[in-house]
């Protein structure tokens, strides 16, 4: 199972099946808006903030 770091808290957070690039989830420990950027290795991004 793919696992990333969230960028905030740097809490390990499991990948559900089906999450695409462009996503945009809350981190189940701190609650900050992030979004996959990459899928292999995955990583994610802060999205907290709309341009
Ligand atoms: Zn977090």
């Amino acid at each position: 199972m793919a696992v990333s770091e969230c960028p905030e808290c740097t809490f390990h957070i499991q990948l559900e099946e089906g999450v695409e690039v462009g996503q945009v989830i809350n981190c189940p420990d701190c609650g900050a808006l992030i979004k996959l950027v990459r899928e292999f290795p995955p990583v994610f991004e802060l999205a907290g903030e709309k341009e």
